[in-house]
């Protein structure tokens, strides 16, 4: 079957921007659904923008300037509802010769008084045109009009040879109320009406998602099935190294151990997910994962997501570790070509057991001697393509995974549907709650006096600032500004450090290490500090504009106070004044645990807020959306769990677990 896009155009230049945009086949056009669609409805009055759309009879000739050479103004006078307006709008001269007097039009554009610019004048009447119109997400050059004509001859070329295979069996199509797809795709670019567009919808989506839970499943039972290294693990040794730990592992930290000594020995490969809240001891679990594979005689190795961590994590390890053989190794971006290549060699050469570091440990330059486990901190940052590619670095490698966005049951099981989760949900004993505050506005002064005798008590202080460029959003504080601000104001009494994105990886460390000795007591951060900095000391936070970010990640941030044991205040500044956005932010002050913070995110706000916006390491999908469409990835995996289980029983639905194979063979297409 030829599939080739010259079906539907012999233009070379409209080819390849097809290709840009991702399209590359027939199918790829058909399926590339319509983002929004537009509903040509009476405006009128104007809304509280001043937008309207509305009919009335031309009254007067039309005036037309031209300027610029090109570029053209025309007016005109029309009647709306009795009343007359005077109407602009810009290059569309060529209508003059048809806005007659009378003529009736349909405009839509603003209002302002009684002058109304026009975006749009059509020759027709509103009932006319009302109905659905697809908007495409197209590349520059191409109009959703345009690209309709190819949809058309796309559909029409998978209609004649029924050319789209319909996946979906009968019994689960009748269950959700799902429409065969060739229809579904018809309704989705050419829509009637809304009822049959929302269900075609589902149904490509629900298609989607259920291939794609499907592909999870399939993951799992083959990893469950997999050959790895049953490692052959000292227990009394691991047990006579708790003993030297200044500390007892909470039972959720024993249970997590446990689970991993599991994993490790079994001769399958290990896939687990650890959350729990920051603070909460997943660390020192991992490091206990990475010492019984040291044990049992395999390297080891803990991947950050950024350089400031890697040290961070290599200054703990070798804490933890000091009273052992274990050697350890530190590879970052930032070391020179040289020490690079040292610290490489002595990788290959098995000179460290167990390595810390970045990305740079993903390079194709980089060969273990036996690597058995790799661990990898806060999951979420980092691609699954990724994760794939430093796990053929091992031979049938074990895999542990760290976040502390405390995910929801419902929704870990959703997105990473492959992995086994232990989840931590106690904090270590003796451990203050934060207690937080909202303040309304963005001033200090309401808490002025307790920041004040803290810093004087020998406290430290962050102060969170969501953006970092004035451009982004004039309204926000932008760090700097704050910077400069409290530079000034506590110039000669305290230091003040900034800290930001657009910094080099080997600035933020030296800011971090002079946050960590106290050298600066006020920290002025935009969420980079949100990834795992670990400094006792602090035990102030000030949030400004706190409504713009997720309850989730204030929870995260403002676990990194009150860590040593001072009492941790977090202030949350907001100028918000929409009620459920303050309702929101004392919901904070009343609630201590992240995963019933994180629950109420995700029933309030859905899944977005929880995991925040385009977090690499999610899959991605064509028509569904994560965020929006949660409920029908349930149901897909609901229906995915039933169909993998009676293809194993029962041999049934072949042809799906082929395909969901095919998926998985193919490097799984949902993962950047
Ligand atoms: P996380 O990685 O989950 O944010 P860490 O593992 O870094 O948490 O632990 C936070 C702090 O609590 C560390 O200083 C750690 O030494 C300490 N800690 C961990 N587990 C315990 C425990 N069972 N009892 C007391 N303190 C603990
Ligand atoms: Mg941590």
């Amino acid at each position: 079957m030829n599939t080739s896009l010259r079906q539907l155009t012999t233009s070379a230049n409209r080819i390849s921007l097809l290709e840009s945009m991702g399209l590359y086949t027939i199918e790829d056009v058909a399926m590339h659904i319509p983002y929004r669609y537009e509903q040509v409805e009476e405006i009128w009055p104007a809304d509280e923008s001043g937008k309207i759309c509305v009919e009335g009879h031309v009254m007067s000739d039309a005036r037309v300037n031209f300027f610029r050479g090109k570029m053209s103004r025309m007016s005109f006078d029309v009647d709306i509802k009795g009343e007359t307006y005077a109407v602009t709008i810009f290059n569309r001269h060529f209508l003059r010769p048809k806005l007659l007097y009378g003529t009736l039009v349909t405009i839509t554009g603003k209002m302002e008084g009684r002058r109304i610019t026009a975006a749009n004048v059509v020759l027709k009447s509103l009932d006319e045109q009302t109905g659905l119109h697809p908007v495409y997400s197209l590349k520059e050059g191409l109009t959703s009009k345009q690209f309709a004509v190819y949809v058309r001859k796309a559909m029409k070329f998978l209609h004649q040879d029924n050319n789209l295979p319909d996946l979906l069996p009968p019994d689960y199509k009748d269950k959700r109320g799902v429409r065969p797809k060739l229809e579904a795709l018809e309704d989705a670019h050419f829509p009637h009406d809304v009822e049959r567009l929302k269900r075609a919808l589902t149904s490509l989506k629900y298609e989607e998602f259920l291939v794609f839970q499907l592909t999870m499943q399939y993951m799992r039972r083959q990893r469950e099935s997999a050959v790895g290294h049953a490692k052959d693990i000292p227990v009394p040794e691991v047990n006579a190294f708790l003993k030297t730990l200044p500390y007892r592992l909470t039972d959720d930290q024993q249970e997590a151990v446990k689970a991993i000594l599991k994993d490790l020995s079994r001769p399958t490969i290990m896939y687990r997910f650890l959350q729990g809240d920051v603070g909460s001891g997943k660390t020192v679990v991992a490091m206990l994962g990475l010492y019984m594979n040291y044990l049992a005689g395999y390297q080891g190795v803990l991947l950050a997501p950024t350089e400031v961590l890697a040290h961070q994590h290599y200054e703990t390890l070798q804490k933890f570790f000091k009273d052992t053989d274990v050697s350890l190794g530190l590879l970052v971006g930032a070391l020179s070509p040289k020490d690079k290549d040292a610290v490489r060699q002595a990788i290959s050469r098995g000179e460290y057991d167990i390595i810390i570091g970045t990305h740079a440990l993903f390079q194709d330059k980089v060969t273990y001697k036996r690597l058995g486990l790799i661990v990898t901190d806060e999951q979420h940052r980092f691609g699954v393509r990724q994760r794939k590619m430093m796990r053929e670095k091992g031979d049938a490698c074990d895999f542990l995974v760290m976040s502390a966005t405390p995910i929801p049951r419902t929704l870990a099981l959703a997105l990473f549907g492959d992995m086994d989760v232990s989840t931590i949900h106690t904090m270590p004993g003796g451990r203050k709650k934060v207690i937080t505050r909202y303040v309304k506005g963005r001033s200090m002064k309401p808490f002025l006096e307790d920041v004040e005798s803290d810093l004087a008590a020998g406290g430290q202080m962050y102060v969170i600032c969501p953006l970092i460029e004035d451009s982004e959003a004039i309204s926000l504080k932008s760090a700097t500004q704050v910077y400069q601000a409290m530079s000034k104001y506590f110039k000669g009494r305290y230091e003040v450090g900034l800290l930001h994105g657009g910094m080099k990886d080997e600035e933020k460390n030296a800011v971090m290490r002079e946050f960590e000795n106290n050298e600066i007591q006020i920290l002025v951060s935009t969420t980079v500090i949100e990834v795992g900095i670990d400094v006792a000391n602090a035990d102030r936070m000030v949030i400004y504009d706190s409504d713009r970010f997720g309850l989730s990640q204030l929870h995260q941030l403002r676990g990194r106070i009150g860590r040593g044991d001072k009492q941790g205040v977090c202030y949350l500044l907001s100028n918000s004044k929409v009620p459920e956005a303050i309702d929101r932010l004392k919901y904070m002050e009343t609630h201590s645990d992240g995963f019933e913070v994180s629950q109420y995110d995700l029933d309030l706000r859905g899944p977005g807020e929880v995991l925040g916006e385009k977090q690499s390491g999610l899959p991605t999908f064509i028509v569904g959306d994560v965020f929006k469409d949660f409920d029908i990835l349930q149901w897909a995996l609901e229906d995915a769990t039933e169909i993998m289980n009676d293809y194993y029983k029962y041999g049934e639905y072949g042809t799906l677990v082929d395909y969901a194979a095919e998926k998985v063979r193919d490097g799984n297409a949902y993962m950047d």
